[in-house]
């Protein structure tokens, strides 16, 4: 049961009152409630007034009848003070204590100067008593029957209820109406909870937020300033920014994390148009684990400030929404990362595959341009010996092996700080005169050292023709892929290392046997003839015997300097055997081996201490050949030797000589 406590209550509240179709639409739910409704004795020490007008009420209700003029009545409170114009008689108090105590009627004493009679109120649900009525009979006249004087008392206690409840009328309709809206409020609060936590996409859920708020409050502007960078399509979400001033009111709900109030005071305000907001509000946008940004609400000059439930709604949607937006954030950064792993695991796997640095270089400009759409790309690596830098990979075929002093471009800021770069607008700020940028029109860049075995040996440069491209999270995600680059380059150097170690003598530096018999297989696929020269070191022995065999190992290194001195670039020496050495000159003709072959007989024998000459032989092959394979052109060439040999050494014999 609902109780009632007239604390606070005036009961005149008349805004309400009088709007009798209100009333009876709320009838069938009021009176049942109204019935319930009664005081309590924390309500007695306010119930003066009630009483006074229910006295008043009851009188002009009995005032037709007989018995009534016969007597002079009184309301007390429990507290014993009168209510109401009258004198306390000298007995009353006692007779009023002795109905409290009693809760019976109780009569003045025989012997007393009038004869009196009080009768207790009492509550109609509780049975307190709240008031107590003393009839009085005038000098010489006699009191009516005690059971007229307590029914009489019952219809005093109905004259009291009805007053009760028609003050009590205004109040409880503006509360019911309250309510009412509260109601619809919270269900409209829920849906709109529902809705908001039902978006997992962030700019799904602004959009959301936005038209929520405004379906509420229809005149408001609302703009959303976030407090860290983010694309979105919608164009009332902003950046927050914090170097503003602090009476900003963004900022200042940014820094305070709660609801901002400000108004316009400007009496002209109606004169400068539509745009001058009356009110504005800064609503924090606030969830679990911080504020992300601020609400910035507008009133126009016509609208009245918001009640203060309003307020309290729209910062309840606020942190609402702030709460969606932290779990759509949550969910996004989540799938982010899933997804930026799961590029990374894959973009790793592919590189590995590749074992050539220029496959690697080739691939890793595509993937880059993929996944970050950019448009151009430009992989740099340094080459310690000459040191510049040049272009490994590029989008741009004509910068690919292009070299670039080491002091050069966005690469020499990369090279000298290793730390990356994100630059949103190359036109508006500089920092280095680049190429690159220039060449493919771009203005946002995004840099990373390319760090091999822990040292940066080059950049990675993606670009786009827009500025402001790259995002944060672009440029993490590249931080992340650049050491895998990385990786991928070193794993194919050292591969390359390997193969070359693999087919090189160690002693004459010069590709091996089985080297020189691949690449004439691969030179005999593509080309028309070539010329094979077979070199061996006459009276070798000799020199191993007289001077030892470092003495020998030098002088055979010695003559592969010359070997190499002396032939064309295309051309692929190589150690055959023992003091065997081989040339191969791809597209040459006999004559052309012979004239090569004699500049080095002529420089070995003029050049080499002590003194040491070789022997040539000489074999050719071409297309229009039986036979073109390596093993017989070796043979022909070997028998050759066998002829300068025989002839006498240090001499150039060919297979047809
Ligand atoms: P010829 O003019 O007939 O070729 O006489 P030669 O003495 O050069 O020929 P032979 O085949 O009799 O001897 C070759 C010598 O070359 C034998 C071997 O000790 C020496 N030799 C082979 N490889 C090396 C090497 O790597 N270092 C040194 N110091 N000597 C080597
Ligand atoms: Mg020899
Ligand atoms: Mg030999």
């Amino acid at each position: 049961m609902s109780k009632f406590h007239m604390t606070g209550q005036n009961g005149r509240d008349g805004d309400s009152v009088g709007q009798s179709n209100v009333f009876m639409a709320q009838y069938p739910v009021i009176m049942p409630y109204l019935n319930n409704m009664d005081i309590t004795s924390f309500d007695f020490p306010y119930l003066d007034e009630l009483l006074s007008y229910a006295h008043a009420r009851w009188l002009q209700q009995c005032s037709g009848l007989l018995w009534i003029n016969a007597v002079e009545t009184a309301v007390f409170t429990p507290l014993g003070t009168r209510v109401g114009p009258g004198r306390a008689d000298g007995e009353w108090p006692l007779l009023i204590k002795q109905v409290l105590e009693t809760g019976k009627l109780q009569l003045s004493a025989p012997d007393s100067k009038r004869r009196a009679a009080a009768l207790p109120v009492f509550s109609r649900h509780h049975e307190e008593i709240f008031a107590v009525l003393i009839f009085t009979a005038h000098a010489g006249g006699t009191l009516p029957e005690p059971e007229l004087l307590q029914t009489t008392t019952l219809h005093f206690r109905s004259c009291f209820y009805q007053q009760f409840e028609y003050q009590l009328l205004p109040t409880m309709l503006k509360k019911r109406n309250q309510s009412d809206r509260e109601a619809k409020l919270r269900s409209t609060m829920f849906q709109i909870a529902r809705n908001m936590h039902d978006k997992t996409d962030v700019d799904a859920l602004l959009d959301e937020v936005f038209s929520s708020i405004e379906n509420l409050f229809p005149n408001v502007r609302l703009t959303l300033f976030l407090s860290h960078d983010r694309r979105s399509g919608n164009p009332r979400v902003k950046q927050l920014l914090l170097h503003q001033g602090e009476d900003n009111i963004c900022l200042r709900a940014f820094m305070k994390g709660t609801l901002v109030a400000s108004w316009n005071l400007d009496d002209d305000n109606s004169q400068q148009g539509e745009d001058t907001a009356a009110f504005e509000f800064g609503i924090p946008l606030r969830g679990k684990q911080g504020i992300y940004g601020v609400f910035l609400m507008e009133l126009p000059a016509n609208h009245k400030y918001p009640e203060q439930e309003e307020l309290d709604l729209i910062t309840m949607l606020a942190d609402t929404a702030g709460t969606a937006f932290e779990n759509a954030n949550l969910l996004e950064q989540s799938n982010m990362l899933n997804h930026e792993l799961r590029l990374i695991n894959v973009l790793a796997q592919r590189l590995n595959r590749n074992l050539r640095l220029d496959d690697i270089f080739t691939f890793a400009v595509q993937e880059l341009i993929n996944v970050f759409s950019a448009e151009h790309c430009c992989i740099v690596q340094l080459d310690e010996e000459k040191n510049c830098f040049e272009v490994m990979g590029s989008t741009q075929a004509q910068l690919k092996g292009s070299m670039f002093p080491v002091n050069y471009g966005f690469s020499s800021i990369l090279y000298t700080t290793g730390e990356p770069i994100i630059l949103a607008d190359y036109m508006e700020r500089t920092p280095a005169v680049s190429f690159f940028m220039e060449a493919t029109l771009s203005r946002s860049l995004m840099g990373v050292p390319l760090t091999i075995n822990g040292k940066v040996k080059g950049s990675i440069l993606l670009s786009h023709p827009k500025s402001h491209y790259f995002s944060y999270d672009n440029y993490k995600l590249l931080q992340m892929f650049a050491p895998h680059i990385g990786i991928a380059i070193m794993n194919a150097s050292l591969h390359a290392q390997v193969k070359q170690l693999a087919n090189t003598d160690m002693v004459t530096g010069l590709h091996n046997r089985r080297y020189l018999n691949a690449k004439i297989m691969d030179c005999q696929k593509e080309d028309f003839c070539g010329s094979l020269i077979v070199l061996d070191i006459d009276h070798f022995k000799k020199i191993n015997d007289t001077y030892g065999h470092l003495k020998g190992d030098s002088v055979l290194e010695h003559v592969s300097r010359v070997v190499l001195a002396a032939v064309g670039e295309r051309d692929i020496c190589a150690r055959w055997g023992g003091e065997e050495l081989a040339v191969y000159m791809p597209e040459a003709g006999i004559q052309q081996a012979v004239e090569c072959a004699e500049l080095i007989r002529t420089r070995v024998s003029a050049e080499i201490e002590p003194a040491v000459t070789v022997s040539c032989g000489i074999a050719a092959w071409s297309r229009n050949d039986g036979d073109i394979s390596v093993e017989t052109l070796f043979n022909k060439a070997d028998m050759a030797l066998y002829r300068a040999k025989a002839r006498g050494r240090n001499r150039v014999v060919t297979e047809c000589t």
